[in-house]
């Protein structure tokens, strides 16, 4: 850190070192640009949480931008591959079924921990010799002018530094405080649940099948991790969520059961429960003056998906795209620049609302018990099954392999 009073600058300033923030300083370093990473919490063990006890299923494009940055081979050592996905609806008979042989590839998808992921990029984070990590640390205020982008930040023993940067990203998650202080306002619709975590042990094996299983309560999926658990993320009516936390392992393993039903033999030792609130959340803007939205900052999504990392993945691959182009124009040295920027917006935007209205729709279609939402669910359950070519266009959208795809998101790397 600087002495009080000097201001340091940097070519990027991320706010937030979660999955995103640390991802994007990652997939920037071949271009050899100054960066500062702002993350408010420090790094002892478990505290950050972004890499917290959840399993994240990671798609097949966010594989091929870890594959680009030379990743890989790390993550997919602690990762279970997803080979085939089972979507059944709870009281109806019948099911529909995604494999990854079928769709031509080894695997759907891998499930990692994200606090193994976590310390993946976070060691490799840290033996990059541009990137200086200020932490525990908040911006505390911006300023956002044609020529520079500058930041306050407040450190964890309440001393302050001016950082001043050619591009602030705010990669500080859903609440995003540096959003709000871009003037970007959020539009958001409460699913009135939470997702309630954790990991069980199941009598038969999963082998490397996952399941996404909807329920009166909400979606419940289930994923196969390490040492033969199976991880779920179970979303219930915000009402229950206390109720459901607090039950003993015995009674607890009996409601998920009888959610999930006998597919995988009876579920014993409960591991460790946590809950999050669900939210629909969209950003006005994806851009202001010399900064930009990505992550969780700019969208948040159902987790029925399982695509809120892999979405956010996506944004850090197209900013990259448009910064190392930029840097390789003419005379261009400047990633905040106002074009680079409107490049990265206009080439987001499509994305990132097809799959918030694709997880809404699932949420709402499955999750109703209304007649017609029933008779919908049921044709919309029969075509995935019949209608040629419809299994395939979801897969895509779930390997993240849909539309125009930014290089790292093609495994190719950015220099
Ligand atoms: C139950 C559940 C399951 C999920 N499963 C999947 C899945 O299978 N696949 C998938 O793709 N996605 C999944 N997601 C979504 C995924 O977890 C998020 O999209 C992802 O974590 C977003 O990362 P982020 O870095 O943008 O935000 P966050 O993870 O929220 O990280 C934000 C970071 O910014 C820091 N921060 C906050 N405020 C400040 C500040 N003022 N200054 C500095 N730092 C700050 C925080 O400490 C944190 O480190 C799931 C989500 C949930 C809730």
């Amino acid at each position: 850190m600087n002495a009080p009073g000097q201001d340091t600058h940097y070519d990027i300033v991320i706010a937030g070192g979660g999955m995103i923030g640390t991802s994007l300083a990652l997939a920037l370093a071949p271009l050899g640009l100054e960066i500062a990473v702002v993350e408010a919490v420090a790094r002892q063990a478990g505290a950050q949480p972004s890499f917290d006890d959840r399993s994240t299923a990671l798609s097949r494009s966010t594989q091929r931008m870890f594959e680009a940055m030379g990743l890989w081979n790390e993550i997919v050592a602690a990762s279970t591959p997803i080979t085939s996905i089972h979507v059944s609806d709870k009281g109806r008979f019948g099911f529909s079924h995604i494999d990854a042989e079928e769709q031509g590839v080894e695997a759907l998808g891998y499930v990692v921990i994200n606090r193994v992921l976590g310390s993946v990029l976070q060691s490799a984070m840290s033996k990059l010799d541009g990137v200086d990590l200020v932490c525990p640390a908040r911006i505390v205020d911006i300023a956002l002018c044609p020529e520079q982008a500058r930041a306050v930040v407040e450190s964890g023993g309440g001393s302050r530094q001016t950082l001043t940067c050619n591009l602030l990203v705010a990669a500080d998650g859903a609440n995003s405080a540096t959003r709000e202080m871009m003037g970007i306002s959020v539009q958001q619709s409460q699913y009135d649940q939470r997702a309630v975590i954790g990991n069980v042990l199941p009598e038969n094996k999963l082998d490397n099948r996952a399941f996404e299983r909807f329920t009166a309560q909400g979606p419940l999926a289930i994923l196969p991790v390490a040492d033969d658990r199976a991880g779920f993320i179970w979303a219930v009516s915000e009402d229950d969520a206390e109720r459901v936390l607090a039950l003993d392992d015995g009674a607890f393993l009996s409601e998920l059961q009888a959610e999930f039903g006998y597919r995988l033999g009876t579920f014993s030792r409960a591991g460790k429960r946590a809950s999050y609130p669900l939210t629909l959340s969209k950003a006005a803007r994806l851009t202001a003056t010399r900064s930009v939205l990505i992550g969780n900052a700019a969208h948040g999504l159902h987790p029925v998906s399982a695509q809120g990392f892999n979405l956010g993945m996506r944004d850090v691959a197209a900013l990259c795209d448009c910064i190392a182009d930029g840097l390789a124009g003419s005379g261009g040295s400047d990633p905040g620049d106002a074009q680079l920027l409107e490049r990265y917006a206009s080439w987001r935007r499509s994305d990132q609302k097809k799959l918030l209205r694709f997880t809404d729709s699932l949420v709402r279609l499955f999750g109703s018990s209304r007649r017609p939402l029933r008779a919908l669910r049921n044709l919309g359950m029969l075509g995935f099954d019949l209608i040629p070519g419809v299994r395939s266009v979801f897969a895509k959208h779930t390997m993240g392999l849909a539309g125009n795809l930014p290089r790292l998101s093609r495994g190719v790397p950015l220099k």
